[in-house]
Protein backbone atom coordinates (compact mmCIF):
# COMPACT_ATOMS: atom_id res chain seq x y z
CA UNK A 1 0.00 0.00 0.00
CA UNK A 2 1.69 3.55 -0.89
CA UNK A 3 2.02 5.15 2.18
CA UNK A 4 1.22 8.93 0.93
CA UNK A 5 -1.93 10.40 0.65
CA UNK A 6 -3.02 12.62 -1.99
CA UNK A 7 -3.40 16.22 -1.16
CA UNK A 8 -7.10 17.73 -1.28
CA UNK A 9 -5.84 20.10 -3.65
CA UNK A 10 -4.92 17.05 -6.16
CA UNK A 11 -7.02 15.27 -8.48
CA UNK A 12 -8.63 12.76 -7.14
CA UNK A 13 -6.73 8.98 -8.64
CA UNK A 14 -8.82 5.48 -8.18
CA UNK A 15 -5.53 4.07 -6.63
CA UNK A 16 -6.12 6.18 -3.55
CA UNK A 17 -9.37 7.02 -3.15
CA UNK A 18 -10.43 3.04 -3.27
CA UNK A 19 -11.31 1.49 -0.19
CA UNK A 20 -8.78 -0.15 1.96
CA UNK A 21 -9.35 -3.77 2.92
CA UNK A 22 -8.88 -3.42 6.74
CA UNK A 23 -6.78 -6.26 6.91
CA UNK A 24 -4.39 -5.25 5.34
CA UNK A 25 -3.18 -2.16 7.26
CA UNK A 26 -0.27 -2.77 9.92
CA UNK A 27 -1.12 -0.14 12.94
CA UNK A 28 2.27 -0.21 13.85
CA UNK A 29 3.61 1.01 10.42
CA UNK A 30 5.87 4.32 10.45
CA UNK A 31 6.90 5.69 7.38
CA UNK A 32 10.88 4.82 6.80
CA UNK A 33 12.64 8.11 6.05
CA UNK A 34 14.98 6.13 3.71
CA UNK A 35 12.01 6.05 1.75
CA UNK A 36 11.79 10.10 1.24
CA UNK A 37 15.32 10.49 0.16
CA UNK A 38 17.53 13.46 0.83
CA UNK A 39 17.49 16.84 -1.31
CA UNK A 40 20.35 18.70 -3.02
CA UNK A 41 22.40 19.59 -0.42
CA UNK A 42 21.90 15.76 1.81
CA UNK A 43 19.31 17.57 4.16
CA UNK A 44 16.50 14.16 4.37
CA UNK A 45 13.21 15.11 3.15
CA UNK A 46 10.47 15.29 5.55
CA UNK A 47 7.71 13.21 5.40
CA UNK A 48 3.82 14.61 4.88
CA UNK A 49 1.40 14.46 7.51
CA UNK A 50 -0.20 11.05 6.80
CA UNK A 51 -4.02 10.67 7.81
CA UNK A 52 -6.16 7.57 8.51
CA UNK A 53 -6.43 5.53 5.44
CA UNK A 54 -9.94 4.11 6.25
CA UNK A 55 -10.91 7.67 6.86
CA UNK A 56 -13.36 9.17 3.43
CA UNK A 57 -11.43 11.73 2.34
CA UNK A 58 -12.84 15.05 2.89
CA UNK A 59 -11.50 18.36 0.98
CA UNK A 60 -11.31 21.28 3.33
CA UNK A 61 -14.02 23.92 3.32
CA UNK A 62 -13.14 26.31 1.15
CA UNK A 63 -12.27 29.90 2.94
CA UNK A 64 -13.32 33.22 2.36
CA UNK A 65 -10.09 33.85 1.19
CA UNK A 66 -9.58 30.97 -1.22
CA UNK A 67 -12.87 31.90 -3.28
CA UNK A 68 -11.61 35.55 -3.16
CA UNK A 69 -13.93 36.98 -1.14
CA UNK A 70 -12.08 39.10 1.71
CA UNK A 71 -13.09 38.62 5.46
CA UNK A 72 -15.30 40.44 7.02
CA UNK A 73 -13.55 43.35 8.70
CA UNK A 74 -15.16 43.63 12.42
CA UNK A 75 -17.70 46.47 13.09
CA UNK A 76 -16.37 49.49 15.59
CA UNK A 77 -18.37 48.51 19.01
CA UNK A 78 -21.05 51.14 18.97
CA UNK A 79 -19.73 54.16 21.35
CA UNK A 80 -21.06 53.61 24.98
CA UNK A 81 -23.72 56.18 25.53
CA UNK A 82 -22.74 58.81 28.81
CA UNK A 83 -25.74 57.37 30.72
CA UNK A 84 -24.31 53.80 30.46
CA UNK A 85 -20.74 55.10 31.89
CA UNK A 86 -19.95 53.99 35.45
CA UNK A 87 -21.14 56.48 37.37
CA UNK A 88 -19.14 57.44 41.15
CA UNK A 89 -20.75 55.14 43.84
CA UNK A 90 -21.11 56.54 47.18
CA UNK A 91 -22.64 55.20 50.10
CA UNK A 92 -25.93 57.11 51.30
CA UNK A 93 -24.25 60.27 53.20
CA UNK A 94 -24.62 61.04 56.85
CA UNK A 95 -26.02 64.24 57.90
CA UNK A 96 -22.97 66.41 58.40
CA UNK A 97 -21.86 65.27 54.98
CA UNK A 98 -25.17 66.08 53.15
CA UNK A 99 -24.95 69.76 54.39
CA UNK A 100 -21.36 69.65 53.35
CA UNK A 101 -22.94 68.39 49.58
CA UNK A 102 -25.39 70.87 49.76
CA UNK A 103 -22.68 73.84 50.64
CA UNK A 104 -20.94 72.62 47.87
CA UNK A 105 -23.62 72.26 45.35
CA UNK A 106 -24.49 75.56 45.92
CA UNK A 107 -20.61 77.05 45.50
CA UNK A 108 -21.85 78.85 42.24
CA UNK A 109 -24.92 80.20 43.72
CA UNK A 110 -23.34 81.89 46.47
CA UNK A 111 -20.30 82.64 44.27
CA UNK A 112 -22.62 85.19 41.77
CA UNK A 113 -25.85 85.49 42.81
CA UNK A 114 -24.95 85.67 46.75
CA UNK A 115 -22.23 87.87 46.19
CA UNK A 116 -23.88 90.62 44.00
CA UNK A 117 -26.91 90.04 46.26
CA UNK A 118 -24.74 90.93 49.42
CA UNK A 119 -22.81 94.08 47.09
CA UNK A 120 -26.40 95.53 46.39
CA UNK A 121 -27.93 95.30 50.36
CA UNK A 122 -24.54 96.94 51.14
CA UNK A 123 -23.64 93.94 53.74
CA UNK A 124 -20.61 95.28 55.06
CA UNK A 125 -19.98 98.49 53.45
CA UNK A 126 -21.70 100.39 56.05
CA UNK A 127 -23.32 101.67 53.09
CA UNK A 128 -26.83 101.82 52.60
CA UNK A 129 -28.83 99.37 50.40
CA UNK A 130 -29.67 99.82 46.50
CA UNK A 131 -33.05 98.40 46.11
CA UNK A 132 -33.16 98.58 42.59
CA UNK A 133 -29.62 95.99 42.08
CA UNK A 134 -31.36 94.05 44.86
CA UNK A 135 -34.11 93.38 42.57
CA UNK A 136 -32.40 93.01 39.66
CA UNK A 137 -30.13 90.57 41.25
CA UNK A 138 -32.98 88.31 42.42
CA UNK A 139 -34.24 88.54 38.69
CA UNK A 140 -31.09 87.52 37.35
CA UNK A 141 -30.68 84.82 40.28
CA UNK A 142 -34.00 82.84 38.88
CA UNK A 143 -36.79 84.59 41.79
CA UNK A 144 -38.66 85.53 39.01
CA UNK A 145 -39.91 89.76 38.15
CA UNK A 146 -42.86 89.56 39.99
CA UNK A 147 -42.05 87.67 42.59
CA UNK A 148 -38.44 89.84 43.11
CA UNK A 149 -40.44 93.25 43.37
CA UNK A 150 -42.74 92.15 46.13
CA UNK A 151 -40.32 90.54 47.72
CA UNK A 152 -38.20 93.87 47.73
CA UNK A 153 -41.03 95.58 48.60
CA UNK A 154 -41.40 93.54 52.06
CA UNK A 155 -37.91 93.50 52.85
CA UNK A 156 -37.86 97.43 52.34
CA UNK A 157 -41.24 97.88 55.24
CA UNK A 158 -39.78 95.42 57.42
CA UNK A 159 -37.58 97.78 58.50
CA UNK A 160 -35.11 94.74 59.91
CA UNK A 161 -33.09 96.30 62.90
CA UNK A 162 -30.43 92.97 62.08
CA UNK A 163 -30.50 95.06 58.43
CA UNK A 164 -31.24 94.65 54.71
CA UNK A 165 -29.49 90.99 54.61
CA UNK A 166 -32.00 89.83 57.34
CA UNK A 167 -34.60 91.43 55.93
CA UNK A 168 -34.26 89.59 52.44
CA UNK A 169 -32.84 86.56 53.61
CA UNK A 170 -35.97 86.17 56.61
CA UNK A 171 -38.31 87.41 52.96
CA UNK A 172 -36.77 84.47 51.28
CA UNK A 173 -37.08 81.88 53.94
CA UNK A 174 -40.57 82.94 54.33
CA UNK A 175 -41.78 81.99 50.63
CA UNK A 176 -41.02 78.10 51.49
CA UNK A 177 -43.61 76.47 52.07
CA UNK A 178 -44.25 74.35 55.54
CA UNK A 179 -43.11 70.33 55.37
CA UNK A 180 -42.56 67.32 57.79
CA UNK A 181 -39.50 67.15 57.50
CA UNK A 182 -39.41 63.25 57.84
CA UNK A 183 -41.25 62.69 54.80
CA UNK A 184 -40.59 59.62 52.76
CA UNK A 185 -42.84 57.76 50.68
CA UNK A 186 -45.45 56.03 52.84
CA UNK A 187 -48.66 53.56 51.60
CA UNK A 188 -51.33 54.48 52.35
CA UNK A 189 -53.32 50.96 51.92
CA UNK A 190 -52.17 48.39 54.29
CA UNK A 191 -50.52 45.14 52.83
CA UNK A 192 -49.72 47.81 49.55
CA UNK A 193 -46.57 49.38 48.70
CA UNK A 194 -46.19 53.60 48.48
CA UNK A 195 -46.02 54.41 44.90
CA UNK A 196 -43.94 57.59 43.07
CA UNK A 197 -44.69 58.39 40.15
CA UNK A 198 -41.63 60.26 38.69
CA UNK A 199 -42.71 62.76 36.06
CA UNK A 200 -40.92 65.88 33.95
CA UNK A 201 -39.28 66.56 30.73
CA UNK A 202 -36.65 64.15 29.03
CA UNK A 203 -33.29 65.23 29.84
CA UNK A 204 -34.02 66.48 33.26
CA UNK A 205 -32.34 64.03 34.97
CA UNK A 206 -35.33 61.78 35.49
CA UNK A 207 -33.74 58.77 35.51
CA UNK A 208 -30.54 59.24 37.41
CA UNK A 209 -33.06 60.69 40.03
CA UNK A 210 -34.68 57.37 40.23
CA UNK A 211 -31.47 55.61 40.20
CA UNK A 212 -30.49 57.89 43.56
CA UNK A 213 -33.73 57.32 45.33
CA UNK A 214 -33.41 53.62 45.18
CA UNK A 215 -30.68 53.72 46.29
CA UNK A 216 -31.28 55.49 49.33
CA UNK A 217 -34.36 53.87 50.42
CA UNK A 218 -32.52 50.23 49.83
CA UNK A 219 -29.76 51.60 51.87
CA UNK A 220 -32.43 52.57 54.41
CA UNK A 221 -33.69 48.62 54.12
CA UNK A 222 -36.51 49.46 52.30
CA UNK A 223 -37.45 47.10 49.27
CA UNK A 224 -37.87 49.01 46.36
CA UNK A 225 -39.69 47.92 42.85
CA UNK A 226 -38.53 50.02 39.82
CA UNK A 227 -41.20 50.38 36.86
CA UNK A 228 -39.62 51.23 33.61
CA UNK A 229 -43.05 53.13 31.93
CA UNK A 230 -41.70 55.50 29.73
CA UNK A 231 -41.98 52.68 27.08
CA UNK A 232 -41.56 55.78 24.58
CA UNK A 233 -38.26 55.63 24.05
CA UNK A 234 -36.51 52.20 24.22
CA UNK A 235 -33.04 53.89 25.50
CA UNK A 236 -34.86 54.86 28.66
CA UNK A 237 -35.83 51.18 29.57
CA UNK A 238 -32.18 50.22 28.99
CA UNK A 239 -30.86 53.14 31.42
CA UNK A 240 -33.64 52.73 33.81
CA UNK A 241 -32.23 48.90 34.14
CA UNK A 242 -28.80 50.17 34.65
CA UNK A 243 -29.86 52.41 37.76
CA UNK A 244 -31.91 49.37 38.85
CA UNK A 245 -28.54 47.06 38.64
CA UNK A 246 -26.82 49.58 40.50
CA UNK A 247 -29.34 50.00 43.44
CA UNK A 248 -29.50 46.15 42.71
CA UNK A 249 -33.25 46.00 43.04
CA UNK A 250 -35.88 44.29 40.66
CA UNK A 251 -37.37 46.37 37.70
CA UNK A 252 -40.46 45.58 35.64
CA UNK A 253 -40.17 46.36 32.39
CA UNK A 254 -42.12 45.49 28.53
CA UNK A 255 -40.88 45.96 25.62
CA UNK A 256 -40.73 49.22 23.92
CA UNK A 257 -44.23 50.65 22.88
CA UNK A 258 -46.11 48.94 24.93
CA UNK A 259 -49.22 50.56 27.37
CA UNK A 260 -47.35 52.64 30.30
CA UNK A 261 -49.91 51.38 32.20
CA UNK A 262 -49.73 48.08 32.13
CA UNK A 263 -45.97 48.21 33.48
CA UNK A 264 -47.30 50.13 36.54
CA UNK A 265 -50.13 47.53 37.05
CA UNK A 266 -47.38 44.79 36.50
CA UNK A 267 -45.16 46.28 39.51
CA UNK A 268 -47.52 47.29 41.94
CA UNK A 269 -48.92 43.68 41.59
CA UNK A 270 -45.08 42.15 41.72
CA UNK A 271 -44.43 44.35 45.00
CA UNK A 272 -47.94 43.14 46.37
CA UNK A 273 -46.87 39.64 45.77
CA UNK A 274 -43.37 39.69 46.83
CA UNK A 275 -44.45 42.66 49.79
CA UNK A 276 -42.15 44.93 48.95
CA UNK A 277 -42.31 48.67 50.38
CA UNK A 278 -41.80 51.21 47.14
CA UNK A 279 -42.65 50.85 43.39
CA UNK A 280 -40.75 53.69 42.00
CA UNK A 281 -42.08 54.54 38.52
CA UNK A 282 -40.10 56.23 35.51
CA UNK A 283 -42.87 57.65 33.18
CA UNK A 284 -42.33 59.22 29.21
CA UNK A 285 -41.58 63.16 29.23
CA UNK A 286 -42.02 64.60 25.72
CA UNK A 287 -43.17 68.17 26.12
CA UNK A 288 -44.36 68.18 22.12
CA UNK A 289 -47.34 65.84 22.13
CA UNK A 290 -48.06 67.13 25.76
CA UNK A 291 -51.47 66.51 25.48
CA UNK A 292 -51.16 62.56 24.70
CA UNK A 293 -48.18 62.80 27.59
CA UNK A 294 -50.78 64.38 30.19
CA UNK A 295 -53.23 61.74 28.76
CA UNK A 296 -50.94 58.90 29.63
CA UNK A 297 -50.47 59.68 33.00
CA UNK A 298 -53.87 60.31 34.09
CA UNK A 299 -54.38 56.63 32.76
CA UNK A 300 -51.13 55.60 35.01
CA UNK A 301 -52.63 57.34 37.77
CA UNK A 302 -56.20 55.79 37.19
CA UNK A 303 -54.52 52.09 37.04
CA UNK A 304 -52.79 52.60 40.43
CA UNK A 305 -56.37 53.37 41.41
CA UNK A 306 -57.74 50.74 40.24
CA UNK A 307 -55.12 47.91 41.18
CA UNK A 308 -54.07 49.27 44.96
CA UNK A 309 -57.56 51.76 45.69
CA UNK A 310 -56.80 54.74 48.10
CA UNK A 311 -52.68 54.95 47.61
CA UNK A 312 -52.12 58.04 46.97
CA UNK A 313 -49.32 57.91 45.55
CA UNK A 314 -46.19 61.04 45.59
CA UNK A 315 -46.46 62.50 42.19
CA UNK A 316 -42.46 64.15 42.15
CA UNK A 317 -41.75 66.39 39.53
CA UNK A 318 -38.17 66.55 38.38
CA UNK A 319 -37.02 69.80 37.22
CA UNK A 320 -33.69 71.07 36.23
CA UNK A 321 -32.34 73.91 37.92
CA UNK A 322 -30.56 75.02 34.95
CA UNK A 323 -33.49 75.80 32.54
CA UNK A 324 -34.50 78.60 35.01
CA UNK A 325 -38.13 80.37 34.33
CA UNK A 326 -38.67 78.11 31.58
CA UNK A 327 -38.93 75.07 34.30
CA UNK A 328 -40.93 77.20 36.19
CA UNK A 329 -43.63 76.92 33.22
CA UNK A 330 -43.37 73.34 32.32
CA UNK A 331 -44.17 72.79 36.06
CA UNK A 332 -47.06 74.53 36.44
CA UNK A 333 -48.29 72.35 33.15
CA UNK A 334 -47.71 69.50 34.93
CA UNK A 335 -49.08 70.58 38.09
CA UNK A 336 -52.95 71.52 36.25
CA UNK A 337 -52.61 68.24 34.73
CA UNK A 338 -51.44 65.73 36.91
CA UNK A 339 -51.73 66.96 40.45
CA UNK A 340 -47.91 67.29 41.85
CA UNK A 341 -47.02 66.51 45.44
CA UNK A 342 -43.34 66.76 45.20
CA UNK A 343 -40.36 68.32 43.27
CA UNK A 344 -37.21 67.20 42.61
CA UNK A 345 -34.63 70.06 41.53
CA UNK A 346 -31.79 68.48 39.49
CA UNK A 347 -28.51 70.31 38.77
CA UNK A 348 -28.40 72.74 41.52
CA UNK A 349 -24.81 72.19 41.67
CA UNK A 350 -24.54 73.31 37.57
CA UNK A 351 -26.27 76.89 37.83
CA UNK A 352 -25.86 80.11 39.75
CA UNK A 353 -29.34 80.11 39.79
CA UNK A 354 -30.84 79.22 43.02
CA UNK A 355 -33.57 81.34 43.41
CA UNK A 356 -35.57 79.00 41.20
CA UNK A 357 -36.18 76.86 44.41
CA UNK A 358 -38.45 80.31 46.00
CA UNK A 359 -39.95 80.78 42.85
CA UNK A 360 -41.07 77.55 42.53
CA UNK A 361 -42.47 77.21 45.75
CA UNK A 362 -44.24 80.08 45.85
CA UNK A 363 -45.81 79.59 42.54
CA UNK A 364 -47.08 76.26 43.36
CA UNK A 365 -46.92 75.64 46.79
CA UNK A 366 -45.25 71.96 46.83
CA UNK A 367 -42.05 71.03 48.43
CA UNK A 368 -39.29 70.53 46.91
CA UNK A 369 -38.72 67.09 48.23
CA UNK A 370 -35.01 66.73 47.28
CA UNK A 371 -32.15 68.42 45.33
CA UNK A 372 -29.81 67.23 43.15
CA UNK A 373 -26.14 68.44 43.79
CA UNK A 374 -24.29 66.37 41.03
CA UNK A 375 -24.23 62.76 39.06
CA UNK A 376 -22.96 60.43 41.48
CA UNK A 377 -25.39 58.23 43.68
CA UNK A 378 -25.26 60.00 46.62
CA UNK A 379 -25.86 63.49 45.06
CA UNK A 380 -29.76 64.23 45.83
CA UNK A 381 -29.78 65.78 49.42
CA UNK A 382 -33.61 65.91 51.25
CA UNK A 383 -34.62 69.42 51.15
CA UNK A 384 -34.84 71.27 54.47
CA UNK A 385 -35.80 75.32 53.87
CA UNK A 386 -33.66 76.51 56.80
CA UNK A 387 -30.51 74.10 55.67
CA UNK A 388 -31.02 75.23 52.00
CA UNK A 389 -30.98 79.06 53.26
CA UNK A 390 -28.42 78.75 55.63
CA UNK A 391 -26.32 77.53 52.99
CA UNK A 392 -27.27 79.84 50.94
CA UNK A 393 -26.61 82.63 53.49
CA UNK A 394 -22.75 81.23 54.48
P1 LIG B 1 -33.89 62.00 31.99
O1 LIG B 1 -33.87 62.07 30.49
O2 LIG B 1 -34.84 63.00 32.56
O3 LIG B 1 -34.11 60.63 32.51
O4 LIG B 1 -32.45 62.52 32.46
P2 LIG B 1 -31.18 61.71 32.94
O5 LIG B 1 -31.41 61.06 34.25
O6 LIG B 1 -30.72 60.85 31.82
O7 LIG B 1 -30.14 62.90 33.20
C1 LIG B 1 -29.70 63.74 32.15
C2 LIG B 1 -28.28 64.21 32.48
O8 LIG B 1 -28.30 65.01 33.65
C3 LIG B 1 -27.32 63.07 32.79
O9 LIG B 1 -26.10 63.36 32.20
C4 LIG B 1 -27.19 63.10 34.30
O10 LIG B 1 -25.95 62.60 34.74
C5 LIG B 1 -27.33 64.58 34.58
N1 LIG B 1 -27.80 64.86 35.93
C6 LIG B 1 -28.89 64.37 36.56
N2 LIG B 1 -29.00 64.90 37.80
C7 LIG B 1 -27.95 65.76 37.98
C8 LIG B 1 -27.51 66.61 39.05
O11 LIG B 1 -28.13 66.74 40.13
N3 LIG B 1 -26.38 67.35 38.83
C9 LIG B 1 -25.70 67.27 37.66
N4 LIG B 1 -24.59 68.03 37.53
N5 LIG B 1 -26.07 66.48 36.63
C10 LIG B 1 -27.19 65.73 36.79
Amino acid sequence: MPFWRRRHDEPPTPEVDEPVDPALVDPDWEPDPADFGVLDDGTPVEPLPTTDPLLPFEPEPPSMMTIGIPAPVPLEPPPTPAWAEPVRETPPLSEADEEAALEHGLERTRGNFMTRLRTFLGTGTGEGPSWDEVEETLIAGDVGAALAIDLVERARKRHEPAGPEAAIRAELAALLVQRDLDWSPRSAVAAGPAVVLVVGVNGTGKTTTIGKLASRYTAEGRSVILAAADTFRAAAIDQLRIWADRAKVPMIAHAPGADPGAVVYDALDAAVARGADLVIADTAGRLHTRSNLMDELAKVRRIIDKRLPGAEPETLFVLDATTGQNGLAQAKAFHESVGLTGIVLTKLDSTAKGGIVFAIEDALHVPVRFVGVGEAVGDLIPFDPDAFVAALFA
